[in-house]
């Protein structure tokens, strides 16, 4: 899950890193009145989830309230990389010295975070690292441990930062490394940490994600989600505990187990079909999961063809037949539908669909060849 700009720095902050002042609004008035509050010149950024706003055009600078209120109507009917603008964090203006890039990430290769940093802060990093790599430093931090003062202090040498910003830097690190571990995040990023010509450190942009995994003990932060970016069918699915991911290609897929799941996508790939989503119903799936599955797997217009892989353990092969006559009464499918049920009454099941006109199979191979010509039929 990603967060805001403005929900990252908040959380900064209340780890004592600083940020600028300012709030968040959602009409042109209210980005006129904060700027006000705050004397004027202000910088008006686009809150969406997505990088590169500053290219795109979502991050202006006003000299006074008037140019911040024009320029936030302006910033409010734009669409940055296919997302509505629907609000707008309204900063006092900071006078940027230097732009430096900090980060703490998840390395999964290394099994252990890495925290990141470049004097050539705020362009995209990428960018950074595919021409000069050599300038990100990068040093990983013991999960046990925990981020060490002279791992920061290493870092802020290693980035040339003149010495008496080092205690401002180090303070900055070990409150991103609180930050990155008490919120369960993959990835708590300050791009550009500026250094302003005042002789101020501050974060001037935020960006966090949360690992899904672990939203169930973070509630406040599970609050904080903003769903606009979503697709429909995503939510839905969240709504019903449901692991699903809406894909590009023409054939529902209904499995339970993720392996599973991801198996049947590979064999209808091998034999030359897409696979429309990635489902998993979980182990146990009631009835009525199974429907709900079933009705998002269908509301998507692009699927031709739907292929269900049951395997029977835990699952019980007849509640997921009960769960999918549920659904064909609701939602009436005209796609044709092949279906594989082993295990845990697989007979019961198998007798339950017998009347339902679906498409038998015995093997995975055969079920996702069998969906592979109907999806090809059907468009
Ligand atoms: P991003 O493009 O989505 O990463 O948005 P950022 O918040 O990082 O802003 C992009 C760039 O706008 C920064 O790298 C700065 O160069 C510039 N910028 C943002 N806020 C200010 C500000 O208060 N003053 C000045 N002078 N420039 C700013
Ligand atoms: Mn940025």
């Amino acid at each position: 899950m990603k967060l805001h700009e403005y929900q990252s720095k908040t959380i900064f902050s209340k780890y004592g890193i600083p940020i600028p002042k300012g709030r968040v609004a959602a009409t042109a008035q209210e980005a006129r009145q904060i700027a006000e509050e705050l004397g004027g010149r202000v910088v008006i950024k686009s809150q969406v989830l997505v990088g590169g706003r500053g290219k795109a055009g979502g991050v202006k600078l006003a000299k006074d309230s008037a140019e911040a209120e024009q320029l936030a109507t302006q910033i409010l009917g734009m669409e940055i990389k296919g997302l509505p603008v629907r609000k707008v964090l309204v900063d006092e203006a900071s006078a940027i010295d230097q732009e430096i890039y900090f980060a703490i990430t998840d390395d999964r290769a290394a099994k252990k975070p890495v925290m990141i940093a470049s004097a050539a802060g705020g362009i995209d990093i990428e960018e950074v690292a595919a021409k000069t790599p050599e300038k990100i430093i990068k040093v990983h931090i013991d999960p046990l441990l925990g981020l060490r003062e002279y791992q920061a202090r290493d870092v802020a040498v290693a980035i040339d930062l003149p010495r008496e910003y080092w205690k401002d830097f180090v303070k900055i690190a070990m409150g991103l490394w609180e930050v990155y571990k008490n919120s369960d995040a993959t990835l708590a990023e300050i791009n550009p940490l500026v250094i302003t010509k005042d002789k101020k450190m501050i974060a001037l942009d935020g960006k966090m994600m949360i690992d899904d995994n672990a939203l169930f003990r973070q509630p406040n932060l599970t609050e904080l989600r903003d769903t606009d970016e979503d697709a429909p069918s995503e939510i839905e699915a969240r709504k019903y505990g449901l692991s699903f991911i809406k894909l590009d290609g023409n054939i529902g897929c209904m499995v339970n187990g993720a392996g599973l799941a991801m198996t049947s996508m590979d064999v209808i790939k091998l034999f030359g079909g897409e696979p429309a989503n990635f489902l998993d119903v979980g182990g146990g799936a009631s009835s009525e999961k199974v429907a709900a599955a079933m009705r998002i797997i269908l509301t998507d217009p692009s699927v031709k063809a739907i292929l269900f892989n049951i395997f029977g353990g835990i699952t019980r092969c007849d509640e997921v037949a009960r769960g999918i006559l549920a659904a064909m009464e609701e939602v009436k499918p005209k796609v044709p539908m092949v279906v594989r049920l082993v295990g845990t009454n697989a007979e019961e099941g198998r007798r339950l669909l017998e009347n339902a006109n679906m498409i038998t199979a015995e093997t995975l191979a055969d079920a996702a060849k069998k969906s592979v010509e109907a999806a090809k039929k059907g468009s």
